[in-house]
């Protein structure tokens, strides 16, 4: 059983699907593993460490050969991987609603494609889920983007020169990152609210020591809503939001946005007036910048300024910490692949029956296959 580790090729990647600590894990398992040549050179990982590892080192067409299992990050190009073999697995972060075109490339390659960002939101596979371990380093770079482009300090300082005020930090939407949002502000020092429309992340919030800013006034989701996401809000709802926000948000120094409906564009949360009423200097960083944005005017991958305010859209957040993005993106795939091992065939085997092979088989046997694609 042979296992290919991919380098990068989207512009801007700078994670790694496997890092040495995996390799040897899937060696353990009884694998073999073929890397790349430069594969984790961006997350500092030079091909010396595989080597060490037990993987052998070699150009795209020589590893993807006989791979059995293909490991990459981002989505690949389906003409990059030409020459793998028929029925071998792709596994990695792979944009099922964003390119149709790539997705009907893998069925033609004849591979399997897992997309690992549609795991399930179940207890059993938490640990294989990218999709969290990526956005929690994301809500905590967002922290440290945002103080860096803020020309004031976080924390309220006394000094001999006189008091500097501790800087406000109002985060919208609770999930992973902006749990790690709120945590990261609260330990630079800086005054932290936040908002959801899932009444459970209220809790969340407090014992975070943030406080919670809620409308109130029309019913948000209870609980976890439907997989533990969100879905998207009444015009009643919306407005009310809207409302609450234009008074809270004049009054903030930093705004975190991370607010993401799956398989839908982002919800719209800040508008540019909105902008306008914070004061010259302030800082808003979106991370759903690429998914449609939260903040009107933000511009994926650009930093720009509208109204005095700095508006921070950076691309692929998780892969600006490349080292730990990629450790725990590499566990996760590990996790998946160990969970699956079968030991007499000596190989992972994804039962049809199985919820998470469901959830995350896009292609087989030529064919385009997962139903939310189908439908
Ligand atoms: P996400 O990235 O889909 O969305 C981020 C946040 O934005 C969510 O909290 C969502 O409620 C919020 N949001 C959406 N629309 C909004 C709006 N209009 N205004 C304000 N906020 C809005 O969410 P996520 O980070 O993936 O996590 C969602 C939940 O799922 C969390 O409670 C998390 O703990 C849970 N979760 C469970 C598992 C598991 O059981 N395996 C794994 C990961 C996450």
């Amino acid at each position: 059983m042979k296992v290919a580790l991919l380098a990068e090729q989207a512009a801007g990647e700078r994670r790694v699907a496997a890092t040495p600590e995996t390799v040897k894990k899937l060696i353990g398992l009884g694998a073999e593993v073929a890397v790349e040549t430069g594969a984790g050179t961006a997350a500092s990982i030079d091909d010396a460490a595989y080597a060490a590892a037990g993987a052998t080192i070699g150009g795209r067409a020589q590893i993807l050969a006989d791979a059995d299992i293909v490991l990459g990050v981002a989505a690949p190009a389906p003409e990059s991987l030409s020459g793998a073999k028929r029925g071998a697995w792709l596994l990695g972060s792979l944009n099922p609603f964003g390119d149709r075109a790539r997705i009907e490339g893998y069925a033609a390659l004849g591979l399997e494609a897992l997309a690992m960002e549609w795991m399930p939101r179940i207890t059993r596979a938490q640990s294989m889920d990218i999709l969290s371990s990526q956005a929690n380093l994301a809500g905590y770079k967002a922290v440290l983007d945002a103080a860096s482009e803020y020309g004031r300090a976080f924390p309220m300082m006394m000094t001999a020169a006189g008091t500097i005020s501790a800087a406000r930090v109002f985060v919208m939407g609770v999930g992973v990152a902006g749990l790690q949002a709120i945590a990261t502000a609260r330990r630079l020092g800086a005054q932290v609210s936040a908002t959801d429309v899932r009444s459970a992340t209220r809790e969340q919030i407090l014992s975070l020591g943030a406080k919670p800013i809620f409308v109130e006034k029309v019913a948000g989701i209870e609980g976890e809503g439907a997989g533990g996401y969100a879905g998207e809000m009444s015009a009643e709802y919306q407005a009310a939001q809207a409302e609450l926000v234009s008074a809270h948000i004049a009054k903030q120094d930093i705004v975190i946005t991370t607010a993401l409906i799956p398989g839908r564009p982002a919800p719209r949360l800040i508008s540019d007036a909105q902008i306008a009423s914070m004061r010259p200097g302030s800082v808003i960083v979106d991370l759903a910048v690429e998914q449609g944005g939260n903040v009107e005017g933000s511009v994926a991958g650009e930093v720009v300024q509208r109204h005095g305010v700095n508006i921070v859209g950076h691309r692929n957040v998780a892969s600006r910490l490349a080292a730990d993005a990629s450790a725990l993106f590499a566990r996760n795939l590990y996790n998946f692949l160990a969970a699956y091992w079968d030991k007499d065939a000596g190989r992972p085997i994804l039962p049809a029956d199985d919820e998470v092979t469901q959830a995350i088989r896009l292609t087989q046997d030529g064919q385009v296959t997962n139903t939310r694609l189908t439908a």
